[in-house]
């Protein structure tokens, strides 16, 4: 589905991917089509296949074209949120009886709706440790249809190796005699530094809400498939569903698209600045980011990513600490979230993942001193001068 020729550079695909120009004007921006329905050439004749706009949106179509183009997979459908994203996605994969495969470090929203939702309708839930591609084997049953990634994992930034990991679910499946789904929730890499579907997994499910849109001012997802068919599948349950991502939304998130290769690589080198400085920190116990030699998906990592990009956790040993520090930074600022040009801090355990009950969030390291910065793109200088100013409280 994508018009870009394959042979075009990954920055000329975000800015040219889907965005032909309007073919009535000639306008270099895709309009915001903000309309419900199509007027008919005749009866039986809609134009374009354009006939109500739930189904087809010439926004939200280019967008999705970018999307398929980035990921290079052969379809890419844009959702209201990563939520409804995840939501036409299992809709689509899964039923009753289907048992999946998780990331046991997975964003908290994914582990609510699997856990407290669809394990309601009969498909039963997972969690393992994707680091170990071992243990992903010896968890398979007779019943698994679907392994679902997060890498890197929200917020210790666990890494899991694709490549293996689509290998291994191939070998499983023909083993039980099913396919074995592997989707990949590429929120925190993005398609800039990682891409799953070179590396044999099926689909990539993103919330565009972070750095694809990039500018923290709209909230989105998106289901990318590899084979054709299964995006056909995605397709039908996002009409049937409805959960579709808005024209306007749709034209701001292409929008930030077109400056991601920009912004990935500020965040990056912001990223790396801020982490080395923070392990240096006498204050910090531990700092989770795989661009550091210490922490243990590095060498993972730096083999199947382009860059480590500007998600850190680090941990102060304390919430009392941890709130001394959130209550003093000016230009971090205090909010759920990530992936805009703006610096954001959060506190996981309160916060992101109050939703996790307290041991389930021990076991994943989500410690009450734990701290999550999104590194923005801000002068990194500003940046450090603010984490080394309210650090002084702590
Ligand atoms: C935010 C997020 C989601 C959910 O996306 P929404 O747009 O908030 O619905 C899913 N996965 C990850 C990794 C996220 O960070």
């Amino acid at each position: 589905m994508s018009d870009s020729p394959k042979t075009t550079g990954f920055a000329t695909t975000c800015i040219h991917a889907g965005q032909e120009p309007e073919p009535v004007t000639g306008a270099v921006a895709v309009p915001i089509f903000q309309t419900s329905t199509y007027v008919q050439e005749a009866f039986g004749k809609p134009r374009g296949g354009y006939e109500y706009a739930r189904t087809k949106n010439p926004t939200r179509l280019a967008l999705e074209k970018q999307l398929a183009a980035l990921e290079g997979g052969a379809t890419g459908h844009a959702f209201a949120s990563g939520m409804a994203a995840e939501t036409t996605l299992m809709l689509s994969f899964v039923k009753a009886g289907d048992h999946v495969l998780v990331s046991r470090n997975t964003y908290g929203g994914t582990y609510r709706f699997f856990s407290k939702v669809l394990a309601g309708f009969g498909v039963t839930f997972d969690w393992v440790d994707t680091t170990d591609v071992a243990a992903v084997r010896r968890a398979v049953t007779p019943a698994t249809r679907m392994l679902f990634v997060e890498t890197p994992t929200n917020p210790t930034m666990e890494i899991s190796d694709l490549k293996a990991l689509a290998d291994a679910a191939r070998e499983e499946g023909r083993r039980i005699g099913a396919r074995i789904r592997v989707v990949v929730d590429n929120t925190f890499a993005t398609p800039f530094f990682q891409r799953p579907l070179g590396l044999g997994c099926d689909a990539v499910v993103h919330s565009t809400t972070k750095y694809l849109n990039g500018h923290s001012d709209s909230v989105g997802g998106a289901v990318i498939c590899a084979d054709g068919r299964d995006g056909e599948k995605i397709g039908f349950t996002q009409n049937a569903a409805g959960g579709i991502l808005s024209p306007f939304d749709s034209f701001l998130v292409s929008r930030g698209i077109k400056t991601l290769p920009v912004r990935m690589r500020a965040h990056d080198a912001n990223g790396r600045a801020v982490a080395a400085w923070l392990a240096r920190h006498p204050k910090i116990l531990k700092v989770h980011y795989p661009g550091l030699p210490a922490h243990p998906g590095h060498a993972v990592a730096s083999r199947q990513m382009t860059g480590f990009g500007g998600m850190i956790a680090f941990d102060l040993g304390t919430e009392d600490a941890a709130r001394r520090l959130l209550d003093r930074v000016v230009i971090c600022a205090l909010g759920e979230s990530l992936g805009g040009v703006e610096s954001l801090i959060s506190h996981p355990a309160t916060m992101t993942h109050a939703s996790v009950e307290p041991d389930e969030r021990a076991r994943r390291g989500i410690t009450p001193g734990l701290v999550r910065v999104s590194v923005g793109i801000e002068d990194v200088e500003d940046i450090l001068a603010d984490l080394g100013r309210a650090l002084e409280g702590v």
